[in-house]
């Protein structure tokens, strides 16, 4: 079903960004390989082609100066095959629905391989938030929860932070969803903080998943994780918290970036001084650290430097052909959804540098999202150490399976292959056993 409540005019303005379209014909292409591979029914294929909902609500916010403005806001539900809709909210100018459906099926799939009883979603706001202030970001986002709520629930769909949002908003999020039902749901949304019923590894989670395949694909690999270079594009929630996880591992992190630019040093940055300097500056990026010895350089050479590990955790569409054709690093780990186009993904496999796909590599914060809904759905507790140690061998268990198919096959090593066929085969088997 295509639900669309927008009123007439209220996508006036919108950017246009073909980042969207291309990366909703990566994820299809990727999806209908392994269809091919697994010999799918093509009923089945069909449907999964296709999101179950889109819905695109106008979200009317009176700005500071008195002034009203119209943003677009979207939530697409691709598949609850599995189990309640899943997946974070975008707030960011280049959001556009292509985007959003494309990043709601690498949630089914994401779900899928992790084996976590969710479907996938993903919602998203098109705006640029750091032109908001306080006041006017809450009532955006009140508003589109208010819009949104006949399909968000803690049983039908949940949200969770992604780019641009945080805790902050989730808690919005829930207060909101809870004063309209007139009852707490704090199951409704995950992310929130720990004071609105969060949980206390769900911030951490996606970084520490994603360190923890990291280390486990260098020892594949026989590299010692001391000694393995490691560049990591994008400081927000995931690429931070991934060089916090593999600095406290002893790894050796010689380039970081944000919008702003980068920073690099070849015997490896100091993170602990890093965070320290963003903590005493809050809101600061990074071209206002400095430091004796590093190098400042742009988000293209970080991507092309000569490291083990390069891990993308910023937006999509990053890792283009001329990126995959020239790049230095020898294995990429994707921080981010999407982060490289299909041609790219094939040049890469065609020489050899190894890809940990999103789907695999990103998945410890939809896990440690179904650990927090659990214990505001149960009522059940969870200490720091039960929670890392649950995502740290589900992340283990689920990279162990994808590296085992992989390896079964002779020629290259294609994770991403092996990641969509193992989710794919899971997602159909549910909807077998209930639609047969
Ligand atoms: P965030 O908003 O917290 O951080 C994004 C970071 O990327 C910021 O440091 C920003 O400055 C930087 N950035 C933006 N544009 C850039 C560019 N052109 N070049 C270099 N850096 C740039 O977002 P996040 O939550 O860390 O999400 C990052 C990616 O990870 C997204 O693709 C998101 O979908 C994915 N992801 C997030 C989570 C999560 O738990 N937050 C989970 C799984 C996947």
């Amino acid at each position: 079903m295509v639900m669309n409540t927008t009123p007439k005019g209220a996508l006036r303005g919108q950017t246009t960004y073909a980042g969207g379209s291309t990366l909703l014909a990566t994820t299809q292409r990727q999806f209908e390989r392994a269809a091919a591979v697994l010999g799918i029914d093509e009923a089945i294929v069909e449907r999964l082609r296709h999101c179950d909902r889109q819905i695109i609500v106008s979200v009317p916010v009176k700005m500071d100066s008195g002034r009203w403005e119209h943003f677009v806001g979207y939530r697409v539900q691709h598949s609850n095959a599995r189990g309640p809709y899943k997946g974070g909210l975008r707030f960011h100018p280049h959001v556009d629905l292509a985007e959003i459906e494309a990043l709601a099926a690498l949630m089914t799939w994401k779900c899928a391989l992790l084996d976590v009883p969710f479907g996938g979603a993903k919602g998203g706001i098109q705006v640029d938030p750091s032109r908001l202030s306080e006041g006017e970001l809450e009532r955006l986002t009140r508003e589109y929860v208010r819009r949104l709520l006949p399909n968000i629930g803690e049983y039908l769909d949940i949200p969770a932070p992604d780019v641009n949002t945080s805790e902050k908003e989730m808690a919005w999020f829930a207060d909101e969803a809870g004063r309209t039902l007139m009852r707490p749901v704090p199951g409704i949304v995950t992310g929130k903080p720990l004071d609105s019923g969060g949980n206390v590894g769900r911030k951490e989670a996606t970084g520490r998943g994603l360190g923890t395949v990291v280390l486990e694909l260098l020892r594949r690999l026989g590299k010692d994780h001391l000694t393995a270079g490691i560049a990591i594009q994008g400081y927000g929630n995931v690429g931070r918290q991934t060089a916090l996880f593999l600095a406290e591992q002893g790894c050796r992190i010689v380039a970081i970036s944000d919008i702003s630019g980068g920073i690099y040093q070849a015997r490896g940055l100091d993170i602990d001084d890093i965070e320290r300097h963003l903590r005493e500056n809050p809101g600061s990026l990074l071209d206002s650290y400095h430091a004796p010895g590093i190098e400042r350089i742009d988000n293209q050479r970080l991507l092309r430097l000569p490291v083990d590990v390069l891990i993308p955790a910023a937006l999509e569409n990053q890792i283009t052909p001329e990126v995959a054709q020239t790049t230095e690093a020898k294995s990429i780990v994707e921080g981010a959804n999407g982060p490289t186009t299909l041609d790219a993904q094939d040049l890469l496999v065609e020489r050899g540098i190894v890809v940990v796909p999103d789907i695999l590599a990103n998945a410890g914060g939809v896990f440690g999202s179904y650990i927090e809904w659990l214990a505001n759905t149960t009522g059940s507790e969870w200490s720091l150490e039960r929670t890392r140690e649950a995502i740290r061998t589900s992340m283990l268990r689920a990279f162990n399976n994808v590296w085992d198919r992989a390896t079964e096959k002779n020629g290259n090593l294609d994770l991403r292959a092996a990641a969509y066929e193992i989710a794919l085969e899971r997602v159909v088997a549910a909807m077998n056993a209930r639609y047969c």
